[in-house]
């Protein structure tokens, strides 16, 4: 269907999937545009009443309690990215033939509404790393004089960017393996996929569908497909991509890069790919000690966001400038203090064990905090690959034992504390017992390799809780 037009859009029967972070604005946007909408949602509590009241007032139609019958007359759906896709509304809707599309997809659609001169997109997805390789490409764009956001995944939807006042030149999106999912026509300027580990399997139903949403990033690339050298599934994700001509293959690896590729020479990012006579040719762009922080899988990170901004044309300097600029998120390998001699590092935000292996990665030597709700991961391999880098280990969490027996199995001569305690105070003995087995040089690590929801409302908190918790070791 067209969707550019106003026109397009005057009486057409559009259901929303879903109350929420992305179906309200979704509503709000189509009702404005003349559309007919219907927001259907499963949840009938108190603040879904309230929600559906404010969109009623509007002159939408909201159906609470039922989010499984396609309404009749549907001639499009607008669905909440989390929403699974084997759902009966969604059977329904492609027995009808009515196309289904997500937050992303419909941004994508009105992007060039009324004749807007809409930005180019440059994506960022993989299973970790994403929000801070985005940021930091924002940063670059940034520093490069260019108008830019970080949008997606992130805080402002593409909805407001897309629709906003503002003009942008670029946007650095951050697109999650659901949102790539629902959104078929996407075509990106450049776009990366980080890494593949598996997660969110229970969505996807398999690794080959999960890999498969995550490729369609790459799909209708116009100017290049980056690729982690270090993690071949992504590779074969660009090659088999069906693509613009001319969209080029660039690797980011940590090793001196060949040429197409960007990569690290002795401590110095270089560019082997955006550069005249690249056989003989690279570009310095930065220092390791540019990147904050220096972390493994940060440097690269940084490469990515680095390969996606030359991409663009950016020059060398900004891409320094941009990584000099840049803050991580809390909560991501974020130093909270030294207390005598001993770094406490907290890293909350390692949900998964691919997050935690590398963030264990990055230390030599590691008083290790670990535990929470594993969501059907095994630690075995985390274990075996971070053993000889382990002082001793705190366990606190639901599904600790788990990571206890592939401690046992894979690193039996490390010391291991296992608190059995779930409550919120957990933390504080846990950070006490680390204290008492860190030797001056060490690092104590909040690197959970699982979910917080257990102990804590999320992640952040976790976090929290863990600095206070250091914050009290010196008094
Ligand atoms: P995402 O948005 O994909 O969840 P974040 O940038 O918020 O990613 O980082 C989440 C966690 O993943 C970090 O705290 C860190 O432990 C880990 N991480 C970040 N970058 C990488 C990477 N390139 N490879 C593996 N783990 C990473």
């Amino acid at each position: 269907m067209g969707s550019g037009q106003v026109t397009d859009w005057q009486g057409k029967n559009v259901t929303v999937a879903g109350l929420g972070v992305s179906g309200i604005p979704a509503a709000k946007v189509l009702h404005g545009l003349g559309a007919q909408v219907t927001v259907v949602n499963d949840g009938d509590d108190a603040r879904a009443r309230e929600q559906a009241a404010e969109l009623e007032a509007l002159g939408v139609t909201v159906r609470l309690g039922d989010g499984a019958t396609l309404p009749e007359g549907t001639e499009l759906v607008v669905t909440a990215p989390g929403w699974k896709p084997d759902k009966p509304l969604f059977t329904a809707a492609h027995e009808a033939g009515v196309p289904v599309w997500g937050d992303v997809e419909l941004a994508w659609r009105l992007r060039e509404l009324g004749g807007r001169k809409a930005a180019p997109w440059l994506c960022v997805t993989g299973t970790n790393g994403k929000t801070t390789t985005t940021r930091m490409l924002a940063s670059i764009l940034t520093a490069a004089g260019l108008r830019t956001a970080a949008v997606g995944n992130i805080g402002v939807s593409l909805l407001d960017a897309v629709l906003g006042e503002e003009p942008y030149d670029v946007l650095a999106v951050e697109l999650s393996s659901y949102q790539l999912h629902w959104a078929p026509s996407l075509r990106a300027h450049s776009a990366t996929v980080l890494n593949l580990a598996p997660d969110h399997l229970d969505w996807h139903g398999s690794m080959e569908a999960y890999a498969k949403d995550k490729g369609r990033v790459y799909e209708g690339n116009r100017v290049a497909c980056v690729y982690n050298v270090a993690d071949k599934a992504t590779e074969d994700l660009v090659r088999e991509a069906d693509v613009e001509e001319g969209c080029r293959a660039i690797g980011f690896t940590l090793a001196a890069p060949a040429p197409s590729q960007l990569g690290v020479v002795d401590g110095i990012l270089v560019d082997r790919a955006f550069v005249e006579n690249r056989q003989q040719n690279a570009q310095e762009l930065a220092e390791v000690s540019d990147v904050n922080p220096p972390a493994p899988h940060n440097i690269a990170n940084a490469l990515a966001a680095a390969a996606l901004a030359r991409a663009f044309g950016v020059p060398a300097k900004a891409v320094r400038d941009g990584l000099r600029a840049f803050t991580p998120d809390a909560h991501r390998i974020a130093h909270v203090a030294d207390v005598d001699g001993v770094a406490y590092v907290d890293d909350s935000k390692a949900t998964n064990t691919h997050a935690a292996e590398a963030s264990l990665a990055a230390y030599e030597s590691i008083v290790w905090i670990a535990g929470g709700l594993a969501k059907g991961a095994t630690f075995d391999e985390l274990v075996a690959k971070s053993a000889k880098r382990l002082r001793a280990v705190v366990l606190i969490g639901a599904d600790r034992a788990l990571i206890r027996e592939a401690l046992t199995r894979h690193a039996p001569e490390v010391p291991v504390v296992d608190l059995d305690r779930t409550d919120t105070g957990a933390m504080l003995a846990a950070v006490q017992e680390a204290r008492r087995l860190a030797v001056e040089g060490d690092t104590v690590l909040l690197a959970p390799a699982c979910a917080s929801m257990d102990m804590f409302v999320n992640y952040n908190q976790r976090g929290d809780v863990f600095a206070q918790a250091v914050g009290e070791l010196g008094t």
